[in-house]
């Protein structure tokens, strides 16, 4: 529901061209395909997988002769879900396997552009943990900005959640270390690095995440277990060249994406989980703490769609 509520820009728009392309029409044919491919290029959903989504539903009124223009809704829904089901089948954090023993902390490496929405990703992702029972610990190796540490802080405090910080200006990777060893020590569930975002130079930014890596497998060996990389949905084709330039520094794992209870621009999400193969774990529908959620592609295509 709330989530319905979060995609309500995206799904208007989406409903509105949608409709403008077959007034009047009976039949899915060229032109209303031609059509529908300016509506998914409008939503951001990238040329390179509008190109894919067309060409698979001409590929289906190729096969079934005749397709109505009824039927289309429904026809993208199922096509675009598979689209996304290539590349997100992961399991989510809380879905690590239960062994029994105590396996130390789950890290998450959190990376992102400043102003994405990453230190507020970071408070919700601790809420959601808290909330469901785990022992959660936050690191706050943004270090670059001053109200980065801060506002962890503040996140840490609200949800009730231990902040791991040595202020600003301190080394990214000394705050990391020490987070993991905390939760460690704590017997934490899951621990959340925040890292600093600042991308006007690729070589450092390869370098400082490789460090905060390297220094956090001094504890743990194979951490951090999961790089999540925020991205803003509504800043539509630039989310992708930041996609670009962050699988070019480190390695991610999975995505979060923000702000798309702002915008018309939900198509993002389709597009940047297909061209670069990583699966989106969790979406940003707002400003509050519970305004994540978990990502799932059944549920999101039938709220942007539908
Ligand atoms: P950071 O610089 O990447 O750490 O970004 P912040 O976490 O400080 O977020 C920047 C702004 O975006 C803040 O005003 C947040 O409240 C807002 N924000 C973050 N996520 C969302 C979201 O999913 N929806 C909306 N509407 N706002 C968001």
């Amino acid at each position: 529901e709330s989530l319905d509520k979060g995609l309500e820009k995206s799904k208007a728009s989406f409903f509105d061209q949608l409709s403008k392309a077959v007034v009047g029409k009976s039949k899915v044919d060229e032109e209303v395909l031609d059509d529908l491919e300016g509506v998914l290029v409008h939503a951001d959903v990238g040329i390179d997988t509008t190109v894919k989504v067309i060409k698979r539903i001409e590929e289906r009124v190729a096969r079934d002769k005749f397709v109505s223009t009824g039927e289309l809704d429904r026809i993208l829904r199922e096509e675009i879900a598979e689209l996304l089901a290539e590349n997100n089948t992961g399991s989510a954090i809380l879905d690590r396997p239960d062994t029994g023993a105590y396996a130390g902390p789950f890290v998450v490496m959190v990376v992102g552009v400043n102003g994405v929405g990453k230190t507020t990703t970071i408070g919700k992702l601790a809420h959601r943990f808290h909330a469901a029972g785990k022992k959660v610990v936050l690191g706050a190796a943004d270090t670059f900005r001053a109200a980065a540490v801060d506002q962890l802080i503040v996140w840490g405090q609200r949800v009730g959640v231990p902040v791991i910080s040595h202020g600003m200006n301190t080394d990214p990777a000394s705050v990391a270390y020490d987070a993991v060893k905390k939760g460690l020590e704590m017997q934490a569930d899951v621990v959340i690095i925040d890292t600093a975002g600042r991308l006007h130079n690729k070589i450092n930014l390869m370098n400082e995440l490789t460090k905060i890596k390297r220094v956090m497998q001094k504890v743990i060996p194979d951490a951090p277990h999961e790089v999540l990389l925020v991205l803003d949905g509504s800043t539509g084709q630039n989310a992708f060249l930041q996609a670009k330039e962050f699988t070019r520094a480190t390695e991610v794992s999975a995505l979060a994406i923000t702000k798309l209870d702002g915008t018309a621009k939900g198509g993002v999400v389709i597009g940047i989980s297909d061209q670069f193969n990583i699966p989106v774990r969790y979406i940003g529908v707002g400003e509050k703490m519970t305004d994540l959620q978990l990502f799932d592609r059944h549920t999101f295509v039938k709220s942007l769609f539908s």
